[in-house]
This record gives C-alpha cells, sequence and structure tokens, in this order.
C-alpha cells in the first residue's frame, strides 16, 4: 500500500515536472507564396510562365508550383497583375556618398559616422529600387561605414541589400582614388593609407585591406574622369605593382576589380591576372582576346558614363573632370557594344554615387543601346551578376534553395526594359520591402 502510494506520488511528480517544463515546439516556420501573373524564375533561359506561385520558406525559395496556390500557414501576396523575376545585382557602386558641388568639402567636413548615416540611407533607396545585391567598389579611406553598414544588414539591425565590399580603393599616390588640389598640409592631414607606390607597399596596402575584413579588392589601373587633376585616364599603376596586387589577394582569397579606362591600362591590368575591368572605356580588339583569355570580367557602367558628359555640358564639373568626361564618356557604348559582341562576359554596374542612389537602373536602357536584349541585360543584373560576384548557387534566379530575392514590375520587361526603372514590390531573403 505504502509503495502505491509513493509510486502514484511519483507519478504525479512526474507529471507536475512534465507540465512545468517547457513544451518542445517546432519553430514557427515564415512561409510567403507570391502569385506572380508572369514568372521570370532563371533569366538564362528566359523562359516566362503566367499564373505561378514561388513558395519562399524562412527566406530561401522552397518551390515554384503552377497556378495561384496559398495556406493557412503563411502569407499570400497577389501579384497577378505583376511580372515578376530575381531581385537585382548591381556590381559596382559607391553607397557612401552621392556626387554634388559640395563632394569636395566632405573628406574634411564629414565624419565616418556622417558616412554611415549616408550610406543607410542609400542602402535602403537602392534596395526598393529593386536591386537586393551590391557590390561597393570603393568607399573613402581608412574609415569602416561600408563594413559596418554591410555586417548591420548581414545582421537585420538595418535594411538593405546585400553588400559586397572593397572598403578603401588601393591606388598609386597621386593616383585616381588619391586626394588632389589641396594645399600640403592639407593633402597630408588626407594622406590615403591604402595609396602604395612599388610591389612591396601595394602587397602592404592589399593586407591592409583584408585585414579589415573586405571582400573584394579594388584597384585603380588608369586614370579616371572625377578625381580633380589633369592627369589623363592612361596607365597610372604600374604593371609589376598590379601583379604584386593580384597575386597577394589571390593568395587570401580576395578577387580583384580594376578601374581602368585607357587602353594600355587596360590590357596591363588582365595581363597582371584580375578578375575584372570596370569601365573599359578605350578597350580594343586585343583586349577582347585577353578578356577571353583570363576570364575576366566587364562592368561597362554606362550610367556613370552618360552622366558625367551631361554634368560637364551643365557646367556642374570641375575643369580636370570635365574635360576627362567629354574624352571617356562618348567610348563607352561603342566599347561595350564591341566587348559584347566579342563573346566578353558582361556583368551589370551603374557607378552609383555617380549618379543619384536610387537610379540604378536606368543602366538597362543604355545597355540595350549598346546592343544588348532586354532579356540580356536583364541577366548581366541578375544570373551573369551573380557568376560575376561568385554568388550563383545563393542569388540571380529563383530555383530552391537560393535567396528569397525577388521583385515585381507592372509591364512587361522584355518588350520594354525601362519598366525595371519602376519596380513596384521588392523582397529580399523572405521579407518585403515594398509593395
Ligand atoms: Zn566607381
Amino acid at each position: 500500500m505504502k509503495r502505491t502510494i509513493i509510486a502514484a506520488c511519483a507519478a504525479v511528480l512526474a507529471f507536475a515536472a512534465a507540465s512545468s517544463a517547457p513544451v518542445a515546439q517546432t519553430p514557427a516556420h515564415d512561409i510567403k507564396y507570391v502569385q506572380a501573373g508572369r514568372l521570370l524564375a532563371d533569366p538564362s533561359n528566359g523562359r516566362v510562365l503566367t499564373e505561378q506561385t514561388v513558395v519562399v520558406v524562412d527566406g530561401k525559395v522552397s518551390e515554384i508550383r503552377p497556378g495561384y496556390v496559398g495556406g493557412a500557414d503563411g502569407e499570400v501576396i497577389d501579384l497577378h497583375d505583376s511580372f515578376v523575376l530575381p531581385g537585382l545585382i548591381d556590381s559596382h557602386v559607391h553607397l557612401l556618398d552621392e556626387l554634388r558641388p559640395e563632394n569636395r568639402f566632405d573628406d574634411v567636413t564629414m565624419s565616418e559616422a556622417d558616412f554611415a548615416i549616408n550610406g543607410a540611407r542609400f542602402a535602403l533607396v537602392t534596395l526598393k529600387a529593386g536591386f537586393t545585391t551590391v557590390q561597393d567598389l570603393g568607399a573613402g579611406d581608412g574609415g569602416d561605414a561600408i563594413l559596418a553598414i554591410r555586417d548591420g544588414i548581414n545582421t537585420g539591425k538595418i535594411p538593405g541589400p546585400r553588400i559586397l565590399a572593397a572598403g578603401s580603393t588601393i591606388t598609386p599616390t597621386g593616383g585616381h582614388a588619391d586626394v588632389h588640389g589641396y594645399r600640403d598640409d592639407i593633402l597630408h592631414v588626407m594622406a590615403r593609407t591604402s595609396a602604395c607606390n612599388g610591389p612591396d607597399d601595394c602587397r602592404r596596402a592589399t593586407r591592409e585591406q583584408i585585414s579589415r575584413g573586405v571582400d573584394v579588392i579594388k584597384i585603380t589601373a588608369t586614370g579616371g574622369v572625377l578625381s580633380n587633376t589633369a592627369a589623363g585616364l592612361a596607365q597610372q599603376m604600374t604593371d609589376e605593382e598590379m601583379a604584386a596586387i593580384v597575386e597577394t589577394a589571390h593568395r587570401m582569397g580576395r578577387r580583384v576589380f580594376a578601374h581602368a579606362h585607357g587602353l594600355d591600362g587596360i590590357n596591363a591590368a588582365l595581363r597582371a591576372g584580375v578578375d575584372g575591368i570596370e569601365h573599359g572605356s578605350f578597350l580594343d580588339a586585343t583586349s577582347i582576346k585577353l578578356f577571353r583569355e583570363h576570364h575576366a570580367w566587364l562592368v561597362p557602367t554606362l550610367l556613370a558614363g552618360d552622366f558625367v558628359m551631361r554634368e560637364g555640358q551643365a557646367g556642374r564639373l570641375l575643369p580636370a573632370q570635365a574635360q576627362k568626361a567629354m574624352i571617356a564618356g562618348p567610348l563607352m557604348i561603342d566599347a561595350t557594344r564591341r566587348a559584347h559582341e566579342g563573346g566578353v562576359m558582361i556583368a551589370f554596374g551603374t557607378d552609383t554615387g555617380v549618379s543619384a542612389h536610387g537610379d540604378n537602373a536606368q543602366e538597362f536602357a543604355l545597355l540595350v543601346r549598346a546592343g544588348f536584349t532586354p532579356l540580356q541585360a536583364i541577366q548581366a543584373a541578375t544570373t551573369m551578376g551573380a557568376q560575376h560576384l561568385n554568388l550563383d548557387t545563393v542569388i540571380g534566379r529563383l530555383n530552391p534553395g537560393f535567396a528569397g530575392d525577388l521583385i515585381a514590375v507592372k509591364g512587361d520587361p522584355l518588350t520594354d526594359v525601362r519598366q525595371l526603372e519602376h519596380v513596384s514590390f521588392v523582397m529580399k531573403g523572405g521579407a518585403v520591402y515594398k509593395r
């Protein structure tokens, strides 16, 4: 009897213990049923299907089902009147800044915190324009605002696109990404740690960027339009410096993208083994051969060329800038056409920060002017863009397992690519940022 009571008590105690213990629950899944009137899930095949549902579970595409399906376990998003495609990728932006007459004073008046606030705002503008991934190719010197923004977005503290960041651009002293045109003592205050001279010093500069946690390395192989110096657009970094940077970066798992306008600098950078050329204004048949031999990418940034020409004509650039803008700008569409016809791999990039943030999609119409079909222009900003950033198993198409990054427009971007300038819906990682 006594034993029975003890056993009963034990059972009651066990029950009490069990019921007060936290109940094991299967975590709730975040499910979204995106019902698309028209769907271009994989721009590489160009197939547009009608009345499809993209099922996004916990931020990733889980499946695509024919017809409009939904369930009580998730949210139904009605895009029956829209054209849905993967989130766009801009492989060349500068998120911390935007070209304006006062830029010249920013480096001596703005703190890194000011730049971070600018960048956070521009990141959101970019995301709402449909760009769910960007590569930031150069964000001032020494400051870590761009890295903080990248990490803040990844950890969900602030909204913005997925960012790959180059940190500070590596430049020869007096080269395109250095500071120019101030009196001596100001120049000393502003001296850039990412400026380097000679192969050893350029190895040091490359390693310093990598130790800061950058994703890629950006170099200036040639002069550039917007540096305030009449130093032209030809090669500035030596062959030996570029080879040292490429070797150092590749040994440490970082790819190298070279700003290059002049033909000598484009070809020297390709021979040094860079992974891609930005701008490429003066490229020729030899360059096209080198691009293909080295499996290097071209990011034409036609919008930057178009924009600086217009700014120069309107008298809003400094004299040294305007002169170079009038030389490089008119060449870029034709260079891109020849590279495209020559089979060079081309990724979409705008150099936004030169033009206004949020206007990135204006590049599509310029690519079409350079001979791309609208589908090819979309591929440059999706499947090709993803391949260019080494993210082609994560983004760029809406296959199962890929990120739930998708956008919608009302019209058909395959007949009028400028529809992409008016994105009506943005989802990144399963979260909706615009509807
Ligand atoms: Zn740039």
